[in-house]
């Protein structure tokens, strides 16, 4: 039988929904919708010193007033702690992990590439900074290849150990880091198919890691091209980045920017009439292959 389609959106609310993310919004929905999926919508709040007090709410209203309908209660990863240290526990008890006292300092002064050189890792004979002070956890890669077949993207490989190093996956100020917390949702929440800015596709192969050390489902994923600012800036970046229009040109413009053969606005009477004509003519294989676009800001 076929898998049923479960997609997310997974805002943080560090700020308002920007063209950036509204894209991100709309081909996971629309990716969904058309394989007559579901679509849930998760707020990544777990870094509550990041989190913008009112910023969920505005990006619920604006996600409302743009005509977008999700499936079942949203998800708020602030209320799932717990599952997230059951998810440490079973890679504490794989032996997996190890705790890290390094600074970032430290770090910078072992390493000629920035990557994390193994320094508290169990067994190495290295000068260890060890104390009774506050540690991050790290997990443990291997020596190998990982590889993927994004569905926009294509074919992508990292080598864990030498491109990304032992991770962190709980940090010393006591938060559960973005890589292990959305494996644990998207497991929890039984998503199947993730659609989501290019910035994100250099994480997967640890996202990939986590499910398999965990004995967790791999997912499918397509990563969209980013939208930048003629000066290359990222519009999440960007201190003033302007809340999106609720409006049909919005949507229109959206829509073309993710490589959609869509109709001009006025031939739309309503929003649910652009949903509709989007999920009835929606093909990823549409979405430029790139990974990055300039648009006017
Ligand atoms: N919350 C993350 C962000 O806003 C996205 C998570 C994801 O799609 O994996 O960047």
């Amino acid at each position: 039988m076929e898998q049923t389609y479960r997609g997310r959106f997974a805002p943080s609310p560090s700020g308002e929904l920007h063209f950036g993310s509204l894209l991100a919004a709309m081909a996971s929905y629309a990716d969904a919708r058309a394989h007559n999926g579901q679509w849930l919508l998760r707020i990544d709040d777990i870094d509550q010193a990041r989190v913008v007090p009112d910023s969920a709410e505005h990006i619920i209203r604006t996600l409302e007033q743009l005509g977008f309908e999700w499936d079942e209660s949203i998800y708020y990863q602030s209320r799932h702690i717990r599952d997230y240290r059951k998810a440490l526990d079973i890679l504490h008890k794989k032996n997996l992990t190890y705790p890290c006292f390094c600074s970032r300092k430290q770090i910078k002064n072992r390493s000629s590439n920035g990557i994390y050189p193994g320094t508290c890792r169990p067994n190495n004979q290295a000068d260890k900074t060890t104390g009774d002070k506050e540690c991050a956890i790290r997990i443990k890669v291997p020596d190998k290849a990982l590889s993927f077949k994004d569905q926009i993207q294509g074919d992508y490989t990292q080598q864990l150990a030498q491109e990304v190093g032992d991770f962190i996956i709980y940090r010393r100020d006591k938060v559960f880091t973005y890589q292990l917390s959305i494996v644990v949702d998207e497991y929890l929440s039984h998503i199947t198919h993730i659609v989501r800015g290019h910035d994100l596709l250099d994480s997967t192969p640890r996202q990939i890691y986590l499910q398999q050390q965990l004995g967790f489902p791999t997912l499918v994923y397509a990563h969209i091209p980013l939208a930048v600012t003629p000066q290359q800036l990222k519009l999440s970046k960007l201190s003033r980045a302007r809340k999106v229009r609720c409006d049909l040109p919005t949507l229109v413009q959206a829509a073309h920017f993710l490589g959609q053969e869509i109709a001009p606005a006025h031939n739309y009477q309503s929003l649910q009439d652009f949903w509709q004509h989007l999920f009835d003519i929606w093909q990823l294989k549409r979405v430029p292959k790139m990974e990055k676009i300039e648009i006017m800001y």
